[in-house]
């Protein structure tokens, strides 16, 4: 049987569900602090960007951790809104602002930032694609930082293999990641792997509660039957393939 892709589902449905989750991908505050702590010159002065923000947890972190000027940007305007309500009731507001874009094609000016953030969000458009794209809005030396989907061995199952190619059609090594970041003009800083706690405790038992209520709220829907069965797949395979694959960190500095 064919399987059914994830962009293959409505984009609104897609964010309806995730939206009320506290993360929409793979992560943990103590892995965005991490993967900060590689970042150097940090002042009042830093001027970020995090790109495929979602509803902005790690948009927070950074905020919270950082004197800095964070424009956060999504596709979806849902998750745009929440994240400026919660900045505000935080007293972020002056350094925190959430708009509506497409990482694909930035309105920002030349080398305005000084790091650029972003968690889960850069297989939508392409790891190298991204890379390219977002170094023009890099000041000289500045940084990115992504997290992104890769294979920890050469060789895995053909059943992961096909899952992941069907999803990632670019999805590559961690050393293959590497050069495409060298290639595309970054000196690589730092790369580690998410542990497991981000995808089972942040991501997928979170989505327990969740899928079982929008099963309910949208009852007899097909799609959304579909989609909670993709979503109860990917936690499977997690369980059974998650020696060969996972989120990494890789923290880049523009040559
Ligand atoms: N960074 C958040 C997190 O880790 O919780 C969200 C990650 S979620 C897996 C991916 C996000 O990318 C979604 O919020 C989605 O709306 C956004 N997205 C997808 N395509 C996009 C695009 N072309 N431009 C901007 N955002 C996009």
């Amino acid at each position: 049987m064919e399987e059914i892709k994830i962009n293959e589902f409505e984009f609104d449905l897609i964010n309806e569900f995730f939206t009320e989750l506290e993360r929409q991908g793979p992560g943990s505050p103590k892995e965005t602090i991490r993967a900060l702590s590689f970042i150097g010159n940090l002042s009042s002065k830093t001027k970020i960007a995090d790109l495929g923000c979602g509803t902005g947890i790690q948009t927070i972190v950074l905020a919270q951790n950082t004197e800095a000027s964070i424009t956060a940007l999504d596709l979806y305007a849902g998750s745009i809104d929440k994240l400026n309500l919660t900045a505000e009731k935080l007293g972020l507001q002056n350094r925190v602002k959430g708009i509506v874009g497409s990482m694909d094609n930035l309105l920002f000016q030349n080398e305005e930032f000084d790091l650029i953030w972003s968690e889960g969000a850069i297989a939508n458009i392409g790891f190298e694609k991204g890379l390219k794209h977002w170094k023009g809005f890099l000041k000289k030396d500045g940084y990115v930082a992504v997290t992104y989907e890769s294979w920890f061995t050469e060789e895995r199952p053909a059943e992961i293999e096909k899952w992941w190619v069907d999803a990632v059609p670019e999805i590559g090594t961690i050393g293959h990641n590497i050069s495409i970041m060298q290639k595309t003009g970054y000196i690589p800083v730092a790369a580690f792997t998410l542990p497991e706690s981000c995808w089972i405790d942040n991501y997928f038992i979170p989505q327990k509660t969740r899928q079982e209520e929008f099963l309910k709220k949208h009852a007899g829907n097909k799609t959304v039957e579909d989609m909670i069965s993709f979503l109860r797949r990917e936690a499977d395979l997690y369980s059974k393939y998650k020696q060969y694959y996972g989120y990494v960190f890789y923290i880049g500095k523009k040559i």
